[in-house]
């Protein structure tokens, strides 16, 4: 049986290490690093999301500042809102929840955000220092994905890791996260011939699909390790229940490692973000960012 990835108490560590930074910051250098939660609309998840940012925000010891504007704000008081923010010198972090109301263009408000304070890492400009091999803010749960990797297989180094999704938020920045860890990455994606046979080449298997158990048991490689960032809602004897990309039930009989669905990589998502506040608060600021 593989050995289960536990993201809930990887990520309780990482919150303590960030927790225990900001206090070094805070009597070494009077920096109290700040992160600002915008929401537009309604959106229950999302206003689940965004308290859940404050509260683990406020926990590690860091300033929070919410903003909830309705779901009919305009684009341009979005804009003026996140160049307010841009020039706050007391915020060094800036996310605005995703998705946004369909009248407002996304990339334009992500692309607004100072690249400095661009915590979520979805900034063109931290993408290309990303996958240029640059100090960048990188996405989130990417990050979150190769820290629990890392935790099981240490070093990454030659590594064969199959990615399988490619969208910006996470299948992309994975795939760069992973390449600069120095593995042999394929991307693959709806449009791929012949998942299976390519799964089985993985010795790291990243899943972001969106498909219900869609990875079976025998397209992973034994011993591989797997981590399924898949959050899919299903029904099953008549519940509601939550599970990942990966068939659990027959994954882990193959796999060297696998993370549950919940508690695997979902956990790892705001440590994460925390994690790159400390990071853009210390960049801003000139200071060393203490060790994490
Ligand atoms: P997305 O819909 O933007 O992208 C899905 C990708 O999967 C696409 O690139 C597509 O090409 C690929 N794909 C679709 N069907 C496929 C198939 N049959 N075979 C191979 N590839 C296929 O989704 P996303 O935003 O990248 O999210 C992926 C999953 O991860 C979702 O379940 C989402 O809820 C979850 N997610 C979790 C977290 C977290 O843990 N915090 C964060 C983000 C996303």
């Amino acid at each position: 049986m593989a050995k289960l990835i536990d993201g809930k108490a990887y990520a309780e560590g990482l919150r303590a290490r960030i927790a225990a930074a900001v206090a070094s910051l805070k009597k070494d250098h009077g920096l109290t690093p700040g992160l600002a939660v915008v929401l537009v609309g309604e959106d229950p998840a999302s206003k689940v999301y965004v308290a859940n940012k404050a509260k683990q925000t406020v926990e590690v010891g860091m300033n929070s500042w919410e903003h909830k504007l309705p779901a009919d704000t305009s684009e341009a008081d979005l804009l003026a809102l996140v160049t307010k923010l841009n020039n706050d010198p007391a915020v060094h972090g800036i996310l605005v929840q995703m998705p946004v109301p369909k009248h407002i263009d996304s990339a334009k408000v992500l692309n607004t955000i100072n690249p400095d304070k661009d915590v979520d890492g979805f900034h063109v400009v931290n993408v290309g220092r990303l996958s240029t091999g640059q100090d960048a803010l990188v996405a989130c749960t990417p990050t979150g994905c190769v820290m629990l990797a890392k935790s099981v297989l240490g070093k990454l180094d030659g590594v064969n890791a199959v990615v399988i999704g490619r969208s910006n938020i996470v299948g992309k920045p994975v795939a760069q996260l992973l390449l600069a860890e120095n593995c042999t990455v394929t991307i693959a994606h709806s449009k791929s011939k012949d998942l299976p046979s390519i799964v089985r080449n993985a010795d790291l298997v990243i899943a972001a699909v969106g498909r219900p158990e869609m990875v079976k048991g025998d397209w992973i490689k034994p011993g591989a390790c797997v981590i399924d960032v898949g959050i899919n809602r299903i029904e099953r004897d008549g519940k509601g229940k939550l599970v990942g990309d990966c068939d659990f039930a027959s994954c882990e009989k193959v796999a060297g490692s696998i993370t549950p669905v919940p508690g695997g990589v979902g956990p790892m998502t705001i440590a994460c973000l925390l994690y790159n506040t400390v990071r853009a608060a210390c960049a801003i600021k000139g200071v060393k960012t203490p060790e994490m």
